[in-house]
């Protein structure tokens, strides 16, 4: 008999979650966190530390701080060694940390076509690369890669965003495959356009806002909490035959 409450269930797992203090990311970091998980969070700032801490320690977990540049040459293991050395093992990677650079097509520079794949793609790759190093021994593991909307979409104006989200989706499959013998699922979950202050320009604009609706068919910006659901499924047995997938939580927005 399978207890279906268990599948949900994190405790005595650990999680590494970039960008966990802040964003959606802080969101991932609460879910997990109230599924059970210890976490380590890793970002460039402090933003959200002292928050992430205090909700991290009224569920009675454990939170490792690691202030890194996970685009700094050599960094992911230094990552993963770190989160290992204060845990003794890594159960969960969330890839998180991602950032947007706009602009018109011929007038983007090429130092923001790097950092923008920096961040997001090859950073995200390094990061894999050193969980799956660590989890491989043990036969299990869970990777989540964070993509997005323009993981299918053409990105105007923000050309290396699209590209490194599709990127995401591709190195996901690659992964699932060469991982899905040793217990280790290796999948994306796709957030469509979610309530955040990143987002408060374009819901403020008029035009824009109206153009997203409409392609919305639960015809709401989804708030951040209804991504929680997701991460944990992902992060937790009760996703243990799904790999290489991409979860969209998006109202429906690719249907259209
Ligand atoms: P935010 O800018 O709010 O948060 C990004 C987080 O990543 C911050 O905690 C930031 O911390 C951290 N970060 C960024 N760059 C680095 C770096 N080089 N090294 C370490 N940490 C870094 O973004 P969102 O929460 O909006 O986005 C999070 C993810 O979700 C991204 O991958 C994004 O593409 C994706 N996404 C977001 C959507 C949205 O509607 N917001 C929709 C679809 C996908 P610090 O600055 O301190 O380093």
């Amino acid at each position: 008999m399978v207890d279906v409450k268990k599948l949900f269930d994190l405790t005595n797992q650990v999680a590494l979650i970039t960008g966990g203090a802040s964003g959606l990311g802080y969101y991932y970091t609460q879910a997990l966190v109230e599924a059970g998980a210890d976490v380590c969070i890793v970002s460039r700032s402090t933003k959200g530390w002292a928050t992430t801490r205090d909700y991290v320690s009224a569920h009675g977990r454990r939170v490792e701080f690691i202030q890194q540049d996970i685009t700094a040459a050599g960094t992911a293991d230094k990552i993963v060694d770190q989160c290992v050395k204060v845990y003794g093992k890594l159960d969960i990677l969330v890839n998180n940390a991602g950032i947007q650079i706009r602009n018109n097509l011929l007038d983007f520079e090429d130092a923001d076509w790097l950092k923008v794949i920096d961040t997001n793609l090859n950073a995200l790759y390094f990061l894999a690369h050193e969980a799956a190093r660590v989890m491989v021994p043990r036969h299990a593991g869970k990777i989540i890669n964070i993509g997005s909307m323009q993981s299918f979409r053409a990105g105007k104006y923000i050309y290396p965003y699209a590209a490194s989200k599709h990127g995401v989706i591709g190195l996901t499959k690659a992964y699932a495959d060469a991982l899905a013998p040793e217990g280790i699922q290796v999948n994306v979950l796709a957030p469509g356009y979610i309530n955040t202050e990143m987002t408060q320009p374009l819901q403020k604009d008029p035009i824009r806002n109206q153009e997203i609706l409409a392609h919305i068919p639960a015809a709401h910006w989804a708030d951040p909490t209804e991504l929680k659901g997701a991460i944990v499924f992902l992060a937790s047995a009760a996703s243990n035959y799904v790999t290489g997938a991409t979860i969209p939580v998006d109202g429906g927005y690719l249907l259209r």
